[in-house]
Parts: C-alpha cells; structure tokens; sequence
C-alpha cells in the first residue's frame, strides 16, 4: 500500500466516510503492508457474542463469518485477552466446526490479537496468510496497531454518538451514580435503553463509574457481567448489508454446493435441536450414516463427473424416503448422513436404515466421460452402501457430535464386514471403535517422527514379523517365506496384522510403517541366506495399496534392497487383487517400474476381487495366490472346486506361477493337488514362526507333505 510505504498511513475520519468505511479501510490497511493475505474482524455484539464486521477481502470474510457461526476459532481466543498464533487452520483438531466450513478456503496459518476499548476486550483481529507464513513480533506489533485504530474508530463513534443525542442520559447516569442506593437504577437505565442509546450509555456508565469509588466499579462490572454490553456492532456496520452477506454467507457454509443438501455444520446444528427437544419429549432422535462402497472405484473409472452423478443421484433418493422433518447432509466425499427425528419407537429408525441401504443400491445411470466410452452411452453402475445407525436412548445426555460419532463407528463396522449392510451402534462396536482411535494414537505417537525419514529404533521394537514357508505342493520343499506382521502393546494387548494395517491407512502411517517393516523383513532375509536350504527362497512381504500410490515408493524399495543387500528377484511384493483397483491409474506405472527393479509381484486374495481378464493381463505380475476363502471351501462347496481349478488355469495359461494359501487339512491339500496348483502355504505345513525359527525350517528342508499318498 502506498500511503504505508511512505509512512504516512491514518485511518479515515469515521465521520466523513461512515464508520464501516473507515474499519474496512483499517482491515486493508493490517493486510497489506505485510504481505500476508488478509484481515477481518469481530466485535461483541449486545448479546454477548462476537459478529463479523468487517474484512479486507473474501477468503477474510469467510473466515470472520465462519468464527462468528461456528462460535470458535482464533478470535475468540484473542478475545479472551491472550495473542494467538495458528499454523494450520485446517487441520487444528480443536475447532471440527471452523475448520470443515473453510476446507475450501486458501486460508492457512492465522494470528489474532484482541480488540481494547477501555481496558475491555471488545473483539479481536485476525491475519491470515495462504501459504505457511514465518510469523514475527513484528507482525504482531502491526496487527496490535490496527487494533488500536479500530478501537479509537469505536470510540469515536460512540462519542459522535453521545455529542449528539447522549447529554441527558449522560446526565441521569451521573446523577445516578453519585448516590450508592441509587445504582441499580444506574443499570436498570442501561438496561432498558436500546440500541446506540444503550451502546452509549453503557460506555458512559463504565467512563463515569471509572472515575468514581470502588463500589460503583463493581457495580459497572456487574452490569457488563450480565451480559448487556453495547452493540458494538450495530455501531461499526451498515448494518443490512452485514446481515445480507452473512445470510448469503450462512447459506454458503451450510448447503453442499454439490447436492443441496445440509453440510455438516447444518446437520450438527439441526442434531442438537433435536436432541434437545427430545429431553422434553421423550423421543428418540437418530442419525444414519452412510458411506458409498468403493465410491472411489466409481470415480477412477468412470470419470470424476460421473462420480458426481452418483452422490446427485443417492442425495435424491435419501430425500425421497425421509419425511419432511428430518434432515439429509452430505458430510463430505461420499459420506451422508440421515437425522431421523423424533420418532417415538426406536424401530422406526431401523426401517429408515434399511430402507436407505435398499433405495442407494439400486441401479444408477450415468455418463460416463473416460475415454473409449461409446457417447450418449449411459451407465449403469450398482453402489452399496455401508450404514450406521445410532440412537439416543437412555438418560445420559448426548451431544451431537458424539451422536454422529457413534454412527460413524457402526457405518465402521458395516463397512469392516464387507460392506452393503446396517449396522446399529452398540456398547461392542463402541469397544472396537475405542480400540482403533486408541490403536491409532498409538500408531501417531509412534510414527510421528519418523515419516518419509529413515525407520526409527522404536518403530521397530514395536512391530515385530513372522514369518510363514511357502512350499511347492507336491513335495513340501520350502521356497519361499511371507513376512506377516504381529504387534503387542501394553493396554491394547496382541495386535492382528489386518488391525493394525487398516490403522495405519487410516491415519496416513502406512508408508513409514511399511518402510520399517520392508527393512526389517530384507535384513532377515539377508541373514538366512547361504544356510542350507535357503539357496533360492524368496522373501514375500505384503504391501498396502496405499503404499502403491506414494510416488516414492519405488525409490523406497530400491533403496532398502540396496542397503540391506538383498538381490531384487529375491524379494516378492504381495497386493491384494481386490484393492488394487482402488488406485488403478497410478499404480500400473508402479508395478512396472517395480518389474523393471527385477522384483516378482504376486496378486494376493485371488478371486475376491473382480479383476477382469483384460485387466488381469495387463498386469505386470509374476503370480497368483488363490484366496483361503475358496481353500476352506474344496471339501464342501462345488464352487470352490469350480473356482480354484479356474484360477490354477488362468494363471497357467498367463503363464503365472499359482499359490494356494491357508490350507489346513491334507483333503484341502489332496484336491489342490489334483487341479496342479504348485505352490502351498497353510497350517498344514507350518504356522507363521518367528524369525530365529526360519534356519532350523530351512535346514528340515520339507515341511510335512502328509496325506500325500492318499486317495
Ligand atoms: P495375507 O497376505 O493373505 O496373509 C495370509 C493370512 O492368513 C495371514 O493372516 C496368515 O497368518 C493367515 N493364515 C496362513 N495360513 C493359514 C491357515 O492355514 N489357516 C488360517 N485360518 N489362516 C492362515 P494375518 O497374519 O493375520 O494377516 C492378515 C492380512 O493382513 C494378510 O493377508 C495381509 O493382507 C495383511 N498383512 C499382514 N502383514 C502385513 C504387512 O506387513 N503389511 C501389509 N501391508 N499387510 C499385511
Ligand atoms: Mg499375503
Ligand atoms: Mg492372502
């Protein structure tokens, strides 16, 4: 800004361009200079709570306007009197409101200061800044001067305001508070005015009560305590067009721009009502949450507007079987939410979750926009659902969020058994619900400083691996070994690999973990080599498909191989088929490039997922490992026997080495046998063991093949 540059910068005459001009121009004036990005304020307001005034631009105002609804955020800290500094807005844990209302705003790191008028916080300062800004005293001292400025703008008003029309009341005040009995009237007075008359009236009270005996200090204090401060601003605004924006800006932060439907602070807001009323009532409101089954397959293969089609497509078909009172949101990506309200029967609620698990899962048409479509083409694509459902009930007050939460955890748990179901919230889900945020705090703690770094000495100790042989089928000799993941911890207790892994996902620890973990399995394996029996065995370690799409990944490998000194084609890298598709696009390059390090890739679970046969020859991989599912089934079902013998055929016919796992009896052994699957893992042969057990298998050399001969 010039003026500043030349240092000649003066606030505006708030009598000459009105008082809103005169702030705003103050706002401009706290951003600019700095080059930080923007500033905003907030004043209390006569009920007590702080309103949005003014902002020097958009993402400033959205960001007042989304404190003063949410009624959190850094002003209101600065308001309690305290300088306050944010580096990431978005992420800070404390704020659930705040932070989802901006998640579409540039804003990022904040400072806020208070606002003081008379020794009194009446409101506070943001700046802001979009990228991580290094924030200095400086800044600080800046934004304290603004404060300042729109302090003495205040007050400036005020006293234009008392010059005018405030003498008499000036005089009763005084007469007032010259006799102690008296004082109570001094505030009944206060009280009673409206509007700029009590904004003023109120500041007179607190100028004259200052200069006067400690009494009437207290009683200056007290009548503020209640809550009848000025309307600071009605004072600074024009007031109608501030309520205009913040209604359009209200509708903004609380609709989904996708749908129409209520966001999540919307949703939160009607909950608590409910629940509210309920206390009254004896209703029992509810909230359904639904989450799409791999929605993301949707969107990577049928284009991201045609993913936009789907969530259009079930936020109508959710309205179309709620009733008029209850409330639809969308809660973000491809989660909604139902508020079932008031129905006086818990049952009811459960019907509404069946319904919506029912209505979401019927056929959808859609355009598809990737290429090698067919235009004017429609699709129809199937997506299930996962629900879960939550109810108040029982005396304890609940809070919305909790409510939310809650079923969030069923919908966890409907999606954990495979999805396509409802499941209630109950005192077991809880427990596992617990276990997991417990698990993944413990994964944070754990992992925290060694993301992307090298793996950490603690990392190790606490995740340990076993280690389960891998057999040709026919003679039982060892040729390879799957490194599978155990941990133990002091309150959790014993940890299973698949547990813990969905942790890690789910808190973004799964590439620190899975490096640690693939050093930890390549030094084993580096150890075993040259005993007797491990001339050739390969060492198989599983790997998320998350892992998969981190672009370092394959860098990852190559370097843990060449530390440790492992030979590439001695390591095998195991994905699960039916995740695979979950990052289709990136990960093709991925395995490639893998391929190229000289590394084998077995498609884990075979069967489980729907790769089609196209799909499946494009696939750089090496093998097949035919799922347990249909292993468990060879005695029983005619369909297992169906479907292993195809999958030995394919991978035959692609040329794939093909290995059966989790086979547990010789008849399971027997059948796979008959089919000519070549390779084997089970109980049968051996449990997974630990490390220091691997030499003493190695040197038997076979693991039991018994039942061999049998018929
Ligand atoms: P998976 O890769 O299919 O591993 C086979 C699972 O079947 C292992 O369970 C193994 O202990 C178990 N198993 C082996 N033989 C038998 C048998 O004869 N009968 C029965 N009932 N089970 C058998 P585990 O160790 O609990 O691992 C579960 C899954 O967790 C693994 O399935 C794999 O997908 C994942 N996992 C394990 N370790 C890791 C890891 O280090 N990283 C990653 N990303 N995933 C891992
Ligand atoms: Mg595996
Ligand atoms: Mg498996």
């Amino acid at each position: 800004m010039r003026e500043s540059e030349a240092g000649a910068w003066s606030p505006a005459d708030p009598v000459e361009v009105g008082l809103a001009e005169a702030l705003r121009r103050a706002m401009l004036h706290a951003a600019t200079p700095r080059a930080i990005d923007g500033a905003g304020c907030l004043l209390l307001d006569a009920d007590c709570s702080l309103r949005y005034v003014t902002a020097s631009g958009t993402p400033a105002e959205a960001l007042e306007v989304a404190e003063e609804l949410c009624v959190e955020g850094p002003c209101h800290e600065a308001f309690a009197g305290e300088d306050v500094m944010y580096a990431d807005i978005q992420n800070e844990s404390r704020w659930e409101r705040l932070s989802m209302l901006l998640s579409a705003s540039p804003i990022r790191t904040v400072i806020g200061v208070p606002i003081v008028l008379d020794g009194r916080s009446i409101g506070a300062l943001n700046a802001y800044s979009a990228l991580p800004h290094e924030w200095q005293d400086a800044d600080f001292q800046g934004l304290h001067e603004s404060a300042r400025t729109i302090a003495d703008l205040v007050q400036q008003a005020l006293d234009l305001h008392l010059d005018e029309q405030g003498d008499e009341l000036t005089g009763q005040l005084r007469a007032a508070l010259r006799h102690r009995d008296r004082l109570s009237s001094a505030a009944e007075l206060v009280m009673h005015s409206t509007g700029l008359d009590r904004a003023a009236a109120m500041l007179r009270l607190r100028q004259v009560a200052a200069a006067s005996d400690q009494p009437t200090i207290d009683i200056a204090d007290q009548v503020l305590a209640r809550g009848r401060l000025p309307s600071l601003t009605d004072v600074a605004t024009n007031a109608a067009e501030v309520r205009r924006t913040r209604r359009e800006m209200a509708r903004l932060a609380l609709t989904d721009p996708l749908t129409g439907l209520a966001n999540r602070a919307l949703f939160l807001d009607h909950l608590e009502q409910a629940i509210a009323r309920a206390q009254r009532t004896g209703h029992h409101p509810a909230v359904v949450f639904i989450d799409l089954d791999r929605f993301k397959t949707v969107n990577d293969s049928l284009g991201h507007e045609a993913g936009d089609e789907v969530l259009r497509a079930v936020a109508v078909r959710l309205q179309e079987v709620v009733r008029g009172q209850d409330t639809v949101a969308r809660l973000g990506g491809d989660e909604f939410a139902v508020l079932c309200d008031a129905p006086t029967r818990p049952e009811v609620a459960e019907q509404l979750a069946a319904r919506i698990a029912r209505t979401v899962a019927e056929p959808i048409s859609v355009t598809p926009q990737v290429p090698g479509s067919t235009p004017g083409h429609d699709h129809r694509v199937t997506v299930r659902a996962s629900v879960g459902l939550a109810t108040v009930g029982g005396e304890h007050p609940i809070r919305a969020t909790d409510l939310l939460r809650d079923a969030d955890m069923a919908m966890y748990d409907a999606k954990a058994e495979g999805g396509g179901r409802v499941r209630l919230f109950t005192d077991e889900v809880r427990e596992t619900g617990h276990r997991r945020m417990h698990l993944e705090l413990v994964l944070r703690a754990l992992l925290d400083d060694v993301d992307g770094g090298p793996p950490h000495e603690d990392v190790a100790k606490s995740f340990r691996l076993v280690y389960q042989p891998i057999v040709t089928l026919d003679t039982g000799r060892i040729v390879g070994v799957e490194a599978l993941v155990r941990a133990n911890h002091a309150d959790l207790g014993q940890i299973g690999a698949e547990e813990l892994i969905s942790a890690a996902e789910n808190t973004g620890l799964i590439a620190p973990l899975g490096h640690a973990l693939l050093v930890q399995a390549c030094e084993a394996a580096v150890g075993w080599r040259g005993l007797p029996g491990a001339e050739d065995i390969v060492l198989a370690v599983n790997v998320s498909p998350v892992q998969l799409s981190d672009p370092g990944f394959v860098r990852t490998v190559s370097a843990v191989l060449a530390r440790s000194g492992l030979p590439a084609d001695r390591l095998c890298l195991e994905l699960t088929e039916s995740r695979l598709l979950e990052s289709a696009g990136t990960t093709l390059d991925t395995l490639f490039e893998l391929r190229r390090l000289g590394v084998h890739l077995t498609l884990d679970d075979f069967g489980t997922g729907y790769s089609s046969l196209s799909y499946l020859s494009q696939l750089p991989v090496t093998r097949l490992k035919l799922d347990r599912g249909f292993v468990t089934g060879l005695s029983t079902g005619a369909n297992a026997n169906a479907v292993a013998r195809a999958v030995v055929s394919l991978g035959r016919s692609l040329g794939l080495e093909t290995v059966a796992e989790g086979i547990e009896t010789t008849e399971q052994a027997r059948r796979l046998r008959e089919i000519d699957c070549e390779f084997a893992q089970g109980y049968l042969f051996s449990q997974p063991v630990e490390g220091d057990q691997i030499p003493d298998l190695l040197g038997m050399g076979v693991l039991s093949v018994e039942g061999r001969d049998r018929p």
